[in-house]
């Protein structure tokens, strides 16, 4: 039985790291049929925060990733919030050191400074030197007189540590590589390195699929998980698979602090969840040669640990916008125009809230869902149908109202006057028409024509869209604008 686990720490804002990191677990547990574990890492005070405890569980809501266990949900291994488990920890931590797998290190950080900086200058490993591996009672007390207070350090074996990498393949890891490392700090307070081994053995964790930048943890908690087994504590190692980094701009790590990282970036231009978890899930994974677009269950169908890359994996925001596109398309028009409707009732500069018209919105709406690349562009879209005056964008008037604007308006005007206004095609006529007496083509004749009535050069299918405004607001459109020309 497979059982997988998401384990952030709550702080500042979920970032596209994190997401794609909870997406493969995701999927990886609902591909086998097995459990999604979530738990909140929350062992640091001083960075932790409530705000991004919520923003987290809101996040995997929106997203659709939903866990098994864990907060909220609850489930055989509560707390789930690790900030509630400090017995345990504390438990563990003393029956490690009650069987000699850690013990107290009485270093301050002084002395392991001025230690690794003389084995640097010799050439020597840099990392904690064992000095207070084998110390006596009277060593200790000794310490303890001066007034020093020891933190818990883990005991690392003396040999190699080696394990298959699901993603990686085998790596060994040399016990100069990886020094004893501290699981408790002087206050009593536990570290990551403890805690996080140690709810994975409880939890009964069979994989941990996480980001690279964990890799170097691996042979430390491997190492441990040994002692926890030794003490009843965890029954088997789990399998260990480690994600590609994320590259950003300028081939750097994608950073969480990076604009680009952030989750609610993608929520508030108005990604689809299906569009931006189909993106993520091409970070380090591919769903075959020839197909980048697809349904989160094809991919969940499809997914395994073993066709994750190893390679560094660019994040290509364009890539990101188009997917989200084709996701926008794949929507039946009612989730669509529903989907738009936060943009459009929420407070905004485009119209005012009373100036809505949800039977004109209906109408343009399977206009728009074929051109957007993400929601939010609804609004400029469509907000020429809402407001009661023309919109106005002065740099598309410039590059449309060019030649002899109103005497082609004028013409335009009055064979739109006499159009049927019940079919597009008749619209495009009467304006295709305009430009035959004018010497313009379509294209040049249609320019003017859009600018007057929606404000922009660019924007959704024109005949439609006059179509949907009405005949009396189009004429009144292009009244306006040819009393604007006249000055
Ligand atoms: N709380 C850790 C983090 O957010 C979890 C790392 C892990 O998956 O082991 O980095
Ligand atoms: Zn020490």
């Amino acid at each position: 039985m497979i059982r997988v686990r998401f384990c952030p720490s709550p702080t500042g804002n979920p970032h596209v790291g994190l997401v794609r990191t909870a997406l493969f677990n995701w999927a990886f547990a609902r591909h086998h049929q097995g459990t999604l574990v979530f738990r909140i890492e929350d062992t640091d005070a001083a960075r932790d925060s409530e705000e991004s405890y919520t923003q987290l569980l809101d996040s995997l809501r929106w997203l659709g990733l939903d866990w098994d266990e864990g907060p909220e949900t609850g489930g055989p291994h509560a707390p789930y919030r690790q900030s509630q488990r400090m017995d345990i920890y504390r438990d563990v931590a003393a029956r490690l050191l009650d069987a000699g797998h850690a013990y107290h290190c009485y270093c301050t950080t002084e002395e392991l400074e001025t230690r690794r900086d003389a084995a640097r200058a010799a050439g020597r490993p840099s990392g904690y030197d064992g000095h207070c591996r084998e110390l006596t009672a009277e060593q200790a007390e000794a310490y303890r007189a001066e007034g020093r207070e020891a933190i818990v350090r883990f005991r690392m074996p003396d040999e190699p540590i080696t394990f298959t990498d699901l993603v990686r393949g085998e790596l060994t890891f040399t016990p100069e590589n990886v020094p004893d490392y501290g699981i408790v700090r002087a206050n009593g307070f536990p570290l990551y390195t403890l805690v996080n081994p140690v709810d994975d053995a409880l939890m009964e964790i069979t994989h941990v699929l996480r980001g690279e930048d964990l890799l170097s943890s691996t042979p430390r908690q491997i190492a441990l998980y040994k002692a926890l087994i030794d003490l009843g504590v965890a029954k088997e190692i789990p399998a260990f698979g480690h994600l590609p980094y994320v590259m950003g701009e300028g081939n750097k790590k994608l950073s969480k602090r990076d604009p680009q990282a952030s989750l609610n970036l993608y929520r508030e231009r108005g990604f689809l969840p299906e569009g931006l978890l189909n993106y993520l899930s091409l970070l380090g994974w591919s769903f075959s040669a020839d197909q980048d677009v697809f349904t989160i269950p094809e991919m969940v169908e499809r997914f395994e640990i073993a066709d994750v890359n190893a390679n560094p994996a660019r994040f290509d925001l364009k890539k990101a916008e188009s997917i989200n596109g084709d996701h926008i398309r794949m929507l039946d028009v009612k989730a669509f125009t529903a989907a738009c409707e936060p943009w459009l009732r929420a407070p905004h500069a485009n119209w005012e809230p009373e100036e809505f018209d949800q039977a004109a919105w209906e109408a343009i709406a399977p206009h728009a869902q074929t051109r957007l690349t993400v929601l939010s562009e609804i609004t400029a879209n469509v907000d020429f149908l809402f407001r009661r005056e023309p919109v106005e964008d002065e740099a598309s008037w410039q590059k449309a109202m060019k030649g002899d604007p109103a005497a082609l308006l004028t013409t335009a005007r009055a064979k739109l006057e006499a159009a049927d206004w019940t079919s597009p095609e008749s619209l495009k006529e009467a304006v295709l028409a305009a430009g035959e007496e004018h010497g313009l083509k379509l294209g040049k004749a249609q320019a003017p024509v859009r600018v007057a009535v929606t404000g922009r050069t660019v924007g959704l299918p024109l005949f439609e869209s006059l179509e949907v405004l009405g005949k009396d607001r189009t004429l009144a459109r292009i009244d306006a604008a040819l009393a604007k020309l006249a000055g």
